[in-house]
């Protein structure tokens, strides 16, 4: 049996449980606390926290997430402790972390795999449990023997079966990335640790849905373009831009819409036309945060946002849609991919 610890917030008299080898975050939102996060993996910054007391083992001691400053001044990263004893911690929070759906462990196989692009796929799991999440979230994939643990967003939607989908991009030299693609095969086992993340669709939202993604970005807007089917349209199709380097890094995504019900209108842009001329190209040509502007009719400020991919991308989205077109900031919903 393992061990549990308390975890206690300095501020009010909120404690939890914390079973050995949880990370301080997981195990607060596991029990539905809303302790402030983003990625999960130590590079956003987002869950820094003060050890007021107790003891806790740092998972990754170089993560880019706490500058040499803060770490000298004794920050640590709640994604990346596990408690060695009871702690207390001081820590931001709030209403809007809390998860709708709890996160849990469940053990999966994996029951295919499907190429998207050269170096993207479709890797699909199999759990004996209804597969829960909010369209646009993501969990943790553990493997064993790798020994790392990765995020990657649900690109399917919930669903009775117990299906868990994916869409992976191929990292070069990248552990875990590099493992799903070479050496994990049909009927391997695997973790899986969800749902995670706050940038999920706003189904409420009376406005219409942009999706602005990049890259692997595609898992998650593919997701909330899908689930957008289930919703009144009555504030416009929904639109999904999406970057690549290249036309081969652009997937068929009328083709990953099918069976879904839902109507988009799809925007492919590349960066670097030059770099594949052996396929013709007659797009969009540029950085994805230059085509919003033209492509969407109307005031921006009139849209929801969701945006996935890397973070100079987010980083360039955000800026145009806040700075320039005062689109209010909790209208845009996104995750870096680190
Ligand atoms: C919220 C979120 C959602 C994501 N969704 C997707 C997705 O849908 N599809 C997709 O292809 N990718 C996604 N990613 C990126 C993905 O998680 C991996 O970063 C990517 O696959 C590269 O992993 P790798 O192991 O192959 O590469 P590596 O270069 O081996 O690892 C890079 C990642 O591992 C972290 N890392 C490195 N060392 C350690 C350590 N010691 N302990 C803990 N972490 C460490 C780094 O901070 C970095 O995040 C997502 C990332 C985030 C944060």
């Amino acid at each position: 049996m393992t061990d549990q610890y308390k975890i206690s917030l300095a501020a009010g008299d909120t404690s939890f449980p914390c079973e050995e080898g949880d990370t301080l975050l997981r195990a607060s939102l596991r029990q539905g606390l809303g302790l402030a996060y983003e990625c999960n993996v130590g590079a956003c910054g987002s869950c820094k926290f003060d050890l007021l007391e107790g003891e806790v083992a740092d998972l990754f001691p170089e993560a880019p997430g706490l500058r040499p400053k803060e770490r000298e001044k004794g920050k640590r990263l709640a994604c990346q402790c596990v408690p060695l004893s009871n702690c207390t911690i001081k820590i931001r929070s709030g209403p809007e972390y809390v998860s709708t759906i709890r996160p849990a462990r469940i053990n999966a196989r994996c029951s295919s795999r499907l190429a998207v692009t050269p170096d993207m796929a479709i890797f699909s799991f199999a759990t004996d449990l209804p597969t829960e999440f909010l369209a646009g979230q993501y969990a943790m994939l553990s493997i064993p023997g790798v020994g790392q643990t990765r995020a990657y967003s649900m690109s399917n939607l919930p669903n009775q079966d117990g299906n868990w989908e994916f869409i992976i991009r191929r990292v070069p030299e990248g552990k875990v990335s590099s493992f799903l693609f070479d050496t994990l095969e049909v009927g391997d086992e695997i973790s899986i640790d969800g749902p995670y993340g706050i940038a999920y669709l706003r189904q409420d939202a009376p406005r219409r849905i942009v999706g602005i993604a990049g890259g692997s970005g595609l898992a998650p807007v593919l997701s909330i373009m899908r689930a957008s089917a289930g919703l009144p349209n009555t504030h416009g199709m929904p639109v999904m831009l999406f970057g690549g380097r290249t036309p081969r890094d652009i997937p068929d995504v009328a083709k990953l819409m099918e069976g879904s019900g839902a109507g988009i209108v799809f925007n492919p842009i590349i960066s670097a036309p030059d770099a594949d001329a052996a396929t013709a190209w007659t797009g969009d040509t540029g950085f994805v945060h230059e085509f919003i502007e033209s492509r969407l009719a109307g005031p921006l400020a009139d849209n929801e946002y969701y945006l996935a991919g890397p973070p100079p991308m987010i980083e360039s989205v955000v800026r145009l849609l806040v700075s320039d077109h005062k689109v209010p900031a909790n209208q845009i919903h996104f995750d870096r991919f680190f």
